[in-house]
């Protein structure tokens, strides 16, 4: 049965604020999240569902099975295939208006600007600081606004910068070095916590869109679910900040093979240059591993040992390594074994 725009979203143009003329505003924007975990997802269906245009979805990683507790509508069928394909499939279903350009790779320094394109906002669904700060000078340097979201056990926080009007999430944050034992891994997560912060983010993303004013504009939010208890906070502007205060750093990282430990023993592998890898000569060469995901841009299989997800691009996630060392010997084997001229320039981040 077919159901025609103006029935789908009749009950939000109802909403005096929002009219028709809001949800034209809405169809007509453009915005990028990063991360579409637990609150990333949430935050790009309700954004769907508030009627926005044009979705582009970044995420670097696979579904695994602990991440299925906190990924409204994705099911089992969806395991081991990458998170923003799979979430834009979600997504799709219920709401036909809205483009979503899923994108399967690691936002870094060399492909920042390309990936987060001409937006008219970029959303957080990040859980590590590295690639926030990146996130944060593309918003200082094209004055896009950024929303910042956390989530972690019972707690979660929002933050909305839109510098230079607003402080940036280094005035807030400053040097913060993601600690491994901090994670979702170690410290857990429950479901409805990703369900708040992510309700919290989309609504004051569409509030941005629409031109709305909100109190959390160069502000923080905590929410902790034990209370529960929400504090808001004033970021304050620091002139010392390293990404928009006076002695601002503006030197580019060094390019090479990039190494991010994400978890406690799984490495991301990023080649110094993309490649273009003939995964079936990868899979044929496979007789003794378990073949978890067999597409045109991925390949998961698993040995007794490891999981190890192998992107058309070059790039390797790889679980179960015994350290870096190791992590890179698969990486480097790997590639020489389709592609012979690539070198391993090492750069760990
Ligand atoms: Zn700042």
């Amino acid at each position: 049965m077919n159901v025609s725009p103006s029935e789908y979203f009749q009950r939000q143009t109802t909403v005096p604020e929002i009219g028709t003329a809001g949800l034209e505003k809405l169809r007509k924007a453009k915005v990028t999240v990063v991360g579409v975990g637990g609150v990333g997802a949430t935050i790009a269906d309700f954004l769907a569902r508030c009627g926005v245009g044009f979705l582009r979805l970044i995420d670097q990683d696979i579904v695994e099975p602990s991440n299925l507790h906190r990924l409204i509508g994705v099911g089992r069928e969806s395991l081991y295939r990458p998170k923003s394909e799979v979430v834009a499939s979600t997504i799709s279903k219920t709401n036909p208006w809205t483009r979503i350009e899923p994108v399967v790779e690691t936002l870094r320094p060399s492909n920042v600007v390309e990936l987060l394109g001409e937006v008219d906002l970029i959303i957080d669904g990040l859980d590590n600081f590295r690639t926030r700060y990146y996130l944060n000078r593309h918003s200082l340097e094209k004055h896009v606004p950024y929303i910042f979201t956390s989530a972690i056990a019972t707690q979660g926080h929002i933050g909305v910068f839109a510098p230079p009007e607003t402080p940036c999430l280094a005035c807030a944050f400053p040097s913060v070095a993601d600690r491994l034992e901090e994670n979702c891994e170690t410290l857990g997560i429950i479901p409805p916590v990703v369900g708040i912060v992510g309700a919290i983010a989309a609504s004051e993303a569409a509030k941005i869109l629409l031109g709305h004013s909100t109190k959390l504009s160069g502000g923080l939010l905590t929410v902790d679910m034990a209370g529960p208890d929400f504090l808001l906070s004033r970021v304050p502007r620091r002139d010392d900040c390293k990404a928009c205060g006076v002695a601002r750093d503006t030197s580019n990282p060094p390019q090479g093979t990039l190494t991010i430990l994400c978890g406690e023993n799984t490495f991301n592998i990023v080649p110094p240059e993309p490649l273009s890898l003939d995964l079936r000569t990868i899979l044929s060469s496979l007789a003794q591993a378990t073949i978890l995901t067999e597409a045109h841009s991925l390949l998961v299989y698993r040995t007794a040992k490891l999981t190890v997800s192998v992107f058309k691009s070059g790039r390797l996630l790889i679980k179960g390594a015994d350290g870096e060392h190791e992590a890179l010997s698969i990486a480097s084997e790997l590639w020489s074994r389709v592609s012979p001229e690539s070198s391993l320039v090492h750069e760990a981040v």
